[in-house]
This record gives structure tokens, C-alpha cells and sequence, in this order.
């Protein structure tokens, strides 16, 4: 394990921004979770590729940089493979790694930055696929009992960006590994009509798994800042979820507000599309803005502060709410210092 002191974190979170830790403590190995002290979530903070996470504050304890490296197909059967993958392993990495050896299931997750270990905490979805539809189990660190523990899918309890770990034992668990159940056969989820789309303005009706990685590669490098040019964590707000009687209220009163089911008698609505709407797009104050090229993005302009973009992005939730009587959520995790908890 390596241990730095007092180390910047400005070059391991994509929002760029200016943050120290008191310790850095890189985790190579399962073995050197034993010889640490118990995690203190007030002064201490669980770190992957940090491409979700917004430091407002310093860490005054340690930062715990998970980079445990691994991935193994363990065991094949009628069709499918079990993969067993490190959590600290880059997730894209990952993706074009399986599709190399003939498996499918995450060409639709392909380019989304971060590590494997992150991937369960938030069940990264795009493009219509979300983590959960291949995760079979997640190993992980209790940091309360000092033990392993192993979670089933079920267990895991996902949701739309969402899980146990993310909503209910928060920073509890430090996950080590993970396993995914991949396909031999190709079953193409073209549900998301942008990606269908993309597809057939290229000819390809019947695509391979590989030209629907890189249709999605092609479609994210369009749309997406990229983090190593312009500081960004994604999209800095979950799209709300709420009745349908709701949302069809919304809609009567805002023609093209865009809403998708979410499960029996809710609706999800287009946070992009009222953080727009209330003219947020394109909006910058302090080397903190809104990107121009997706309303849900929130972007370093080279200097801002997490405070100041998080002091953006608050008033972009009163404004939404003022606006369309719906609180939006920030979707990456906010760090605000042991003050704040
Ligand atoms: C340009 C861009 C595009 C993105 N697009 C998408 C997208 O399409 N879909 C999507 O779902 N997300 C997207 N994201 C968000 C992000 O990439 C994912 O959430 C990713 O899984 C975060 O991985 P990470 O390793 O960077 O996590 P980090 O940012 O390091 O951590 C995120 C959270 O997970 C916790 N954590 C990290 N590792 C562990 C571990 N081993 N054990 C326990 N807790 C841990 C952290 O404490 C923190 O709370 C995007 C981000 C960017 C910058």
C-alpha cells in the first residue's frame, strides 16, 4: 500500500477542482484493507476514478484510492461467462476488454469514466442498460464489522442511480470486486431511439456488439464534455421522478417537457430539459457553468472552487423548483467536510 501525506486531489477527481487530503492511502491489494484503521466517513473519504464526486471542502483524514487490479473470466455456461473484475479495473477499459473476448452485455455502457468498484454505488446506466441487468455479485470491506462481505443483485437493491450503498449504508462497504454475468450470443438493446438511430444513419440495422460500443463512443464524444479538457463529473443532476398524475399536470402546463415510465404509476421527466428552459444553459459565474453542450452538465472552467459550483448548482434547483415545483438531486456525491455531516 502506498501512503502519501497531505497529497492535492485536484488531479484525481474530473471536476478538477482544488481539494487536499490529510493522508492518501492507495489500496493495491484486498490485504491492505486489514491493516487499516475503521473507516471515519465525517473525516475520510472512499475514492475510485473520482468522475462522481464534488470536494467542497478539504478531506482532513484519508483518502482510501481503490486500485485493485484483476479481471478473470472464473467459469463459462449454456452461453454465458462469469467475469470476475477488480474494483479498481477502468470500467471502459473493461467494456472493450469483454467485447474482445467475444462477450456482451456492457457495449451500451461503454466510455463511461471511473473504475469498476463505483459502478454498483450509483448502477450506471446509458443508453438504456443499466448496470444491474449483468451484476451477479458485489464483494466488498464492512468497515462497522471488519469482515467480507458478499451482495447478490438483490441485495444490492438498485434503482435508478441508485443502491444499498448509495442510499442506505452509505459508506459502509468498501467494494473490492465485482461479478458480471455476460453473453456469447449478442442481443442487441436498442430500445434508446438516439442510439437506433445513430445506427441506421450509418446502414447498420443489425449491428455487432463491437458498432454499438463505438456508436455510443461516437454519440457520448459529441454530447459529453470531456473531463480531461473541461473539468466535469457527467450529469450533475438525477432526471426527478414523480406520479404520473404529476407529471401529466406538468405536461399539460409545459408542452415538450419530455417524461419516460419509471416503474408501475411514475414518470421520469427531463431534468435537462427544465434546467434549459429556465435558461441555465450556457450560463457561467465564477469559472463555474452550465455546459453548452448539455444542460446537465456542470463544468470547471479552469479555476472554479467545489463550492462555487456547488453554490451554482443550488441556484439552479431553486430556480427549477420555482420554476416547475420539482426539487432536483444532485447525482455525484458531495464531499462538504466533517462540519457539515
Ligand atoms: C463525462 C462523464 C460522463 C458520465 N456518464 C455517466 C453515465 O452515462 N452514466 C452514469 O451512470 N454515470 C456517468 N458518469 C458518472 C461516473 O462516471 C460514474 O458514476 C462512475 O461509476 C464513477 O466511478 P468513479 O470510479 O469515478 O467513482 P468516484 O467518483 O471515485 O466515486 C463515486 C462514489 O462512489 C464511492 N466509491 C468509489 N469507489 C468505491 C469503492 N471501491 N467502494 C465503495 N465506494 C466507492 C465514492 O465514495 C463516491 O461516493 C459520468 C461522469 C463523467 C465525468
Amino acid at each position: 500500500m502506498k501512503v502519501l501525506e497531505h497529497p492535492s486531489l485536484k488531479s484525481l477527481n474530473t471536476f478538477g477542482v482544488d481539494a487536499t487530503a490529510g493522508l492518501l492511502l492507495t489500496i493495491e491489494t484486498e490485504e491492505d484493507l486489514l491493516s487499516l484503521p475503521a473507516f471515519d466517513p465525517h473525516r475520510d473519504f472512499m475514492l475510485g476514478g473520482g468522475s462522481n464526486v464534488l470536494f467542497v471542502s478539504d478531506v482532513p483524514g484519508a483518502v482510501f484510492l481503490n486500485r485493485i487490479s484483476g479481471r478473470e473470466i472464473i467459469s463459462e455456461h449454456d452461453g454465458y461467462a462469469l467475469l470476475e473484475v477488480g474494483a479498481g479495473e477502468n470500467w471502459h477499459q473493461l467494456v472493450r476488454w469483454a467485447l474482445d473476448q467475444g462477450l456482451s452485455g456492457l457495449e451500451n455502457l461503454s466510455l463511461i469514466p471511473g473504475l469498476a468498484g463505483a459502478a454498483p454505488i450509483q448502477n450506471i446506466g446509458a443508453y438504456g442498460v443499466e448496470l444491474s441487468s449483468v451484476l451477479e455479485w458485489v464483494t466488498a470491506w464492512d468497515w462497522h464489522n471488519s469482515n467480507w462481505v458478499t451482495f447478490s443483485k438483490d441485495e444490492c437493491r438498485f434503482g435508478y442511480r441508485d443502491s444499498f450503498f448509495k442510499s442506505v449504508e452509505t459508506d459502509r462497504y468498501f467494494i473490492t470486486s465485482i461479478r458480471l454475468l455476460l453473453n456469447r450470443q449478442f442481443r442487441p438493446q436498442l430500445d434508446y431511439a438516439g442510439l437506433r438511430d445513430a445506427l441506421s444513419s450509418l446502414g447498420i440495422d443489425q449491428p455487432e456488439a463491437k458498432q454499438v460500443s463505438d456508436t455510443v463512443i461516437r454519440i457520448r464524444q459529441q454530447k459529453l464534455p470531456d473531463p480531461a479538457v473541461t473539468g466535469n463529473a457527467g450529469s450533475f443532476f438525477k432526471n426527478p421522478v414523480v406520479s404520473m398524475d404529476e407529471a401529466e399536470l406538468l405536461h399539460s402546463r409545459f408542452t415538450g417537457l419530455p417524461t419516460w415510465p419509471a416503474g408501475a404509476d411514475r414518470a421520469r421527466l427531463s431534468a435537462a430539459w427544465m434546467i434549459d428552459h429556465c435558461g441555465w444553459k450556457g450560463f457561467q459565474e465564477n469559472g463555474a457553468a452550465v455546459s453548452s453542450q448539455h444542460a446537465l452538465v456542470l463544468v470547471n472552467q479552469g479555476q472554479a472552487s467545489g463550492r462555487q459550483i456547488q453554490e451554482l448548482s443550488g441556484k439552479i434547483i431553486d430556480s427549477v423548483e420555482e420554476n416547475f415545483g420539482v426539487v432536483l438531486e444532485p447525482e455525484p456525491k458531495i464531499y462538504k467536510g466533517p462540519d457539515a455531516l
